[in-house]
């Protein structure tokens, strides 16, 4: 059975095109750095991006690990989102493998860093404090678009304190298709950026970390060092690459799916939806209901979402408008609305 999955766009199967292009890779070893479907993918990253070098990694989080590590040595600082990922959900790394310390600051509602607080949390230089080197960004976060300008005005603040500028643009294709916009407009502030290839452009693997020639090459070194080095990858990268090439554009149905269905699901009495926030493929619903019923009705029904209060709801690759219409039913179904 085919289920329709509003978990996470990271649950999405390679297409048959994009099987077809793994399959037929030309591969070698990438430790020796011949592996030429690697290379290639990296230097389309890099062009993509607008940076001088890219590494592909097997995760995100790895790939946001290699940049903490390339800025910030032990006992420094990182300045970063008190809800973003790289402080929540990457098991500490910067913490345990890098004797990075976080200083996690609360996002205002739109994702962004207050950048008058985040400049008083810049440590002074004396022996008694941590070095602040960097500050960490997420776009999009929970859904949300750092807005441009916000993105210079960071750029400017970093600079002027001498701080490194990251991003973890786990979906930083969901901000250039929304803001319509050239990726390089919102890249060219940073230092690093990472980017997912697996979330919605639908890779099965996979994340670059794009970057300065220099720091893609200390990168390489750290990335060795965590086990990340692969081999015969050039079947994994033939998918990041059919990913940048196909897959960008159509980012656009996952917006829309994703306000079709809240504002559909928004008109059923027991369903809350803050409409005004949604601006890509993520959005939050309050449900009123006995959420392990709710779950158990909709699996049946071949659909899966998140069984919190507050439950995300994510867009992708792999849900149809028909699968909007079919899952606004069956909500429609259970509430007898
Ligand atoms: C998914 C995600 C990552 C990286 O996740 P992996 O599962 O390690 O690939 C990083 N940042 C954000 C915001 C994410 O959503």
């Amino acid at each position: 059975m085919k289920m329709i999955d509003f978990r996470s766009d990271t649950v999405t199967r390679p297409g048959k095109a994009m099987l077809e292009a793994m399959m037929t890779a030309e591969v070698g070893d990438d430790v020796y750095g011949e592996d030429p479907t690697v290379n290639k993918l990296e230097a389309f990253a890099a062009d993509r991006l607008g940076t001088e070098a890219a590494i592909f990694c097997p995760s995100g989080t790895q790939s946001n690990l290699l940049a903490l590590l390339v800025h910030c040595g032990r006992g420094d600082e990182y300045l970063v989102g008190q809800n973003a990922h790289t402080y929540v959900f990457e098991g500490g790394g910067a913490a345990v493998l890098g004797s990075i310390q976080p200083q996690p600051i609360l996002a205002d509602n739109d994702g962004t860093l207050n950048l008058n607080k985040v400049e008083k949390l810049i440590k002074p230089d004396d022996f008694h404090f941590a070095r602040t080197r960097l500050l960490c960004l997420e776009n999009t976060h929970l859904g949300k678009i750092l807005p441009l300008d916000y993105l210079a005005r960071a750029r400017e603040m970093t600079l002027r304190h001498g701080l490194k500028l990251h991003l973890d643009g786990a979906r930083i294709f969901n901000a250039a298709v929304k803001l319509n916009v050239d990726v390089k407009q919102i890249t060219n502030h940073f230092d690093s950026i990472s980017c997912c290839l697996s979330k919605g452009l639908g890779a099965p693997v996979g994340s670059v970390l794009c970057g300065s020639q220099k720091d893609i090459k200390e990168a390489r070194k750290w990335r060795k060092m965590l086990g990340g080095a692969m081999r015969q990858t050039g079947f994994l990268a033939a998918a990041g690459i059919y990913a940048l090439e196909n897959n960008i554009t159509r980012l656009k149905e996952d917006h829309d799916n994703a306000l079709e269905l809240a504002t559909r699901l928004n008109a059923i009495s027991q369903v809350t939806i803050a409409m005004n926030e949604i601006q890509t493929n993520i959005f939050f619903a309050k449900i009123d209901a006995e959420m392990e019923k709710l779950c158990q009705f909709l699996k049946e029904k071949g659909i899966l979402i998140n069984s919190d209060r507050l439950s995300r709801f994510v867009t992708h690759l792999d849900i149809s408008r028909e699968d909007v219409e079919f899952t606004i039913g069956c909500f429609k179904a259970y509430f007898k609305n």
